[in-house]
C-alpha cells in the first residue's frame, strides 16, 4: 500500500490548491479526482473550472458584448449594418477557456510533484483510502493526513426535477444550444441572476421566480434594492414572494405552477426551466461508516475554525463544509489546512470573504451591513457615493450605481464595502485590503487615487463617510 504525508480527496479550487501548498511546504502530496471526460480522461479544477465559475463568466462576458453592441453602441456614434452571435462559437470559446485552465491545473500540480490518481475514493478506518479506478479497480493507500474537497452538487426539487432537456439545473444552462424564447428560472440567487442576464441578453424572455419575500437577503439593503431595480430595469421578470410547486413538461414546453404570495396559485408555461435553488455538499458513498467522520445536519462535514474534523488528522474543506459556496473561500481554506499539517503559521480571516455577482453592473460587497450592525447594537456612520458623478463612469457610460463604506461611529474604523458599478469585483477588494489592515474611513480618505478612475468612488465614498465628499453633495445624516 503506497503511503503519502497527504491525501488530498477532489480536485476542485479547494483541493487543487491544499495539494499545491502542501507539495511546496514539501510533503508527499497525491490529489485524487473522479470527474472523467467523454473521453474517459480525468478532468481536473472541479466545479469551478469545469461548470461553474469560469464557463459562466465566459458566457456572461460573451453576452455582455453582443447586448453592449446592440444596445450602447450607436450613443458612442459607432453604426452598423447588422450583428449577429453565433452561439456554437461562443460556446466553443467557453469550451477553451475550460480546457485551457483544467490543462494548467494538470501542469502545475505536475510542476509540484503532486501524484494525480483517478477515481472515486471512499475513507475507510485509520486514514486508509480506498479508490475504485475507471476500469473498476480497487486501490488502497494510506496516508498521515487526509483532506477532503469533494465540493457540492445542485439541489433537486421534487416540483421541477432536472430532465436535461426541457428542465437544467445550472450545468445545462452553460450548454444550451439554441435560445430559448421564454425561459423560466427558479431561484433568484447568485446562479438565477448571472444565466438569467446570459439568455436574456441573448434575447430570451426570462422570468425568475424566487420563493422568498427580500431579494438578496444576504446583501446590504439599500444595495440589494438598487440591484432588483436595475436588473427588472434590463429586462428580467423577478417574481419575490413565488414559490414554485410543480412542473409539467409536454410538446417540449414546461408548464410552472407556483405559490404568489403564499395564497395565489397560477401556472405559466417556458420552453426551458432552469433550477438553481442552491446547491448542497457532496459526500455520496465518501465516508465508510467504520472511518467515523460526522456531518452536522445539513449535511456538511462537521470542522472547527481550522477545518479539522471530528478525526484526528482528517480536514475537510470548500464546498463540503459550512460558510459560503465560493471557490476563494475554499482555495484560502486549503492553503490554511496545508500550512496547518506543515505547521506553518497560517490565517483565515471568516469575516472578511468578498462576494460577487457578475451581473451588469456587477453586485459585490464584503464585511458589515447596516442590517448585521443594527443587530449588534454597533452605532456606525456610512459614506455614499453614486457613480453617476464619477467621470471615469460617465465617460464610459456605466453610472448606474453607487460604492458604500460603512464605518465605525466610534473608531473610524472600516466595517463594510458595498457596490454596485463598473468593476465592482475590483473595487469590492481595496475595501477588503483596508479592513484587513485595519484601515479607517480618513486613511482611505487620505491616499491618493488615479484620475480619472472608477476607483475613485471607493475615495469618495470614505470622504463621504464624515460629509467630506467634493465630487458629490454631502447631506447631513
Ligand atoms: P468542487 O469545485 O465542486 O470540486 C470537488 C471535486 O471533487 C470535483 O472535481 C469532484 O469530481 C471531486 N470528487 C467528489 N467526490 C469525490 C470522490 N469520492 N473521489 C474523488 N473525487 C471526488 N464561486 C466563486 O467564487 N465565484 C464564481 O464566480 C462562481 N461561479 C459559479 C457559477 C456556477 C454556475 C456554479 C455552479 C458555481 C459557481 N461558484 C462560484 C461556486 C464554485 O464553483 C464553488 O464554490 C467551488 O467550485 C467549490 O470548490 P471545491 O473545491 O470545494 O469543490
Ligand atoms: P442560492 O442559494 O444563491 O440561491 C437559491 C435561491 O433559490 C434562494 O434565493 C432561494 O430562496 C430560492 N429558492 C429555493 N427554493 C425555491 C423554490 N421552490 N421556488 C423558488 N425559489 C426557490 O443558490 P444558487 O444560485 O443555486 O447558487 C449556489 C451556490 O453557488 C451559491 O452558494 C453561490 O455562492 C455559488 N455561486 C457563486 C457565484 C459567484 O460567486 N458569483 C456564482 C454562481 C454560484
Amino acid at each position: 500500500m503506497e503511503k503519502f504525508d497527504v491525501l488530498v480527496i477532489g480536485s476542485g479550487p479547494a483541493g487543487y490548491v491544499c495539494a499545491i501548498r502542501a507539495a511546496q511546504n514539501g510533503l508527499k502530496v497525491a490529489c485524487i479526482e473522479k470527474w472523467l471526460d467523454q473521453k474517459k480522461q480525468v478532468k481536473l479544477g472541479g466545479t469551478c473550472l469545469n461548470v461553474g465559475c469560469i464557463p459562466s463568466k465566459a458566457l456572461l462576458d460573451s453576452s455582455c458584448r453582443y447586448h453592449d453592441a446592440k444596445a450602447n453602441f450607436s450613443m458612442h456614434g459607432i453604426d452598423f449594418k447588422s450583428l449577429n452571435f453565433n452561439l456554437s462559437k461562443m460556446m466553443s470559446r467557453k469550451e477553451k477557456i475550460v480546457s485551457k485552465l483544467t490543462s494548467g491545473v494538470a501542469g502545475l500540480l505536475q510542476a509540484n510533484k503532486v501524484t494525480t490518481i483517478t477515481g472515486t475514493a471512499q475513507i475507510m478506518q485509520d486514514k486508509v483510502v480506498s479508490i475504485t479506478t475507471p476500469d473498476d479497480t480497487v486501490q488502497t493507500y494510506q496516508a498521515e493526513h487526509i483532506v477532503i474537497a469533494t465540493g457540492s452538487v445542485p439541489i433537486d426539487i421534487p416540483p421541477a426535477r432536472v430532465n436535461e432537456k426541457e428542465i437544467v439545473n445550472s450545468t445545462g444552462a452553460l450548454a444550451f444550444d439554441e435560445i430559448p424564447d421564454r425561459l423560466g428560472v427558479i431561484g433568484a440567487g447568485v446562479i438565477g441572476l448571472e444565466l438569467g442576464s446570459v439568455w436574456s441578453r441573448l434575447g430570451s424572455k426570462v422570468t425568475v421566480f424566487e420563493a422568498a419575500a427580500d431579494f438578496l437577503m444576504m446583501a446590504d439593503k439599500q444595495l440589494a434594492n438598487a440591484a432588483l431595480k436595475n436588473i427588472k430595469k434590463q429586462g428580467l421578470d423577478i417574481r419575490l414572494n413565488s414559490q414554485v410547486k410543480a412542473s409539467k413538461v409536454k410538446d417540449n414546453t414546461v408548464s410552472i405552477t407556483y405559490l404568489e404570495n403564499q395564497s395565489e396559485e397560477k401556472t405559466e408555461i417556458f420552453d426551458r426551466v432552469i433550477v438553481a435553488v442552491g446547491r448542497r455538499p457532496y459526500t455520496d458513498q465518501l465516508i465508510h461508516q467504520s472511518a467515523g467522520i460526522q456531518l452536522d445536519q445539513k449535511g456538511f462535514i462537521e470542522v472547527n475554525d481550522h477545518c479539522m474534523t471530528s478525526i484526528p488528522n482528517v480536514y475537510a474543506i470548500g464546498d463540503v463544509v459550512r460558510g459560503p459556496m465560493l471557490a476563494h473561500k475554499g482555495s484560502e481554506e486549503g492553503i490554511m489546512v496545508a500550512n496547518l499539517i506543515s505547521k506553518k503559521q497560517t490565517h483565515m480571516n471568516y469575516e472578511l470573504i468578498p462576494s460577487v455577482i457578475y451581473t451588469h453592473p456587477e453586485i459585490a460587497w464584503a464585511g458589515e451591513t447596516e442590517e448585521s450592525l443594527k443587530t449588534k447594537n454597533q452605532a456606525y456612520k456610512v459614506g455614499v457615493f453614486p457613480f453617476s458623478a464619477s467621470g471615469r463612469a460617465l465617460a464610459s457610460a456605466e453610472t448606474d450605481g453607487f460604492v458604500k463604506i460603512i464605518a465605525s461611529q466610534e473608531t473610524d474604523r472600516v466595517l463594510g464595502i458595498h457596490v454596485m458599478g463598473p468593476s465592482a469585483a475590483e473595487l469590492v477588494q481595496q475595501g477588503v485590503i483596508a479592513m484587513e489592515f485595519v484601515a479607517s474611513a480618513e486613511d482611505l480618505a487620505l491616499i491618493i487615487f488615479a484620475h480619472p478612475t472608477v476607483s475613485e468612488a471607493v475615495h469618495e465614498a470614505a470622504l463621504a463617510v464624515d460629509n467630506m465628499a467634493i465630487h458629490a453633495i454631502n447631506r447631513k445624516k
